[in-house]
């Protein structure tokens, strides 16, 4: 699994999320080890600092596991980043179901962008920024990426103004069909 010749990703620095707070932040993780499954907790910027030879190490122990990956909390992801994250993922060469939970805007959007990014995993839940067209306000909405979500509308009320809102789904529809198609596979 290696990061395709993608012009997108040589020259230009790619960044998804807000990189002007917490510059000086490193990924941290939890590991919760259950014998039915392994869950980590990443919290921090997925960049060129990610110790992932680390956290790969830290996994070894518990390979016949299921394992999540909860990335609610990175925040932020940039190119020399995604490059790391390549690199766990040919690390860890996961045997059994590796899932991916919870997921940023950031990441979502990185995840929507770079197709290879999710091969290998199940993503099973994304957070996407909601935009509210009567008061601005922008919040987030969690969703699930079960196969109904192809046929469907989504819409939220706004917190603040009850104003119904509909997320972009596009992107997270676009995963939806393919792992849908790599499950028939
Ligand atoms: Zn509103």
């Amino acid at each position: 699994m290696r990061i395709k010749e993608n012009h997108k990703l040589k020259g230009d620095m790619l960044e998804f999320g807000d990189w002007n707070n917490h510059q000086s932040e490193m990924m941290t993780w939890i590991v919760e080890s259950k014998p039915s499954e392994v869950r980590v907790w990443l919290k921090g910027p997925l960049n060129e600092d990610f110790a992932y030879a680390e956290l790969a190490e830290e996994l070894q122990k518990c390979r016949h596991c299921f394992l999540r990956l909860n990335l609610k909390q990175v925040l932020r992801v940039n190119s020399t980043g995604i490059r790391e994250w390549f690199n766990l993922m040919q690390t860890l060469s996961w045997p059994s179901l590796l899932i991916l939970e919870d997921c940023s805007p950031a990441f979502t959007q990185a995840l929507t962008q770079i197709e290879e990014m999710s091969l290998g995993c199940w993503v099973e839940s994304c957070n996407l920024p909601v935009w509210c067209p009567s008061c601005e306000q922008e919040f987030e909405l969690k969703i699930e990426l079960t196969t109904p979500l192809l046929n469907q509308t989504i819409q939220i009320p706004c917190p603040d103004c009850s104003q119904q809102c509909r997320p972009d789904i596009e992107g997270i529809v676009q995963i939806v069909r393919q792992q849908a198609s790599r499950h028939e596979d």
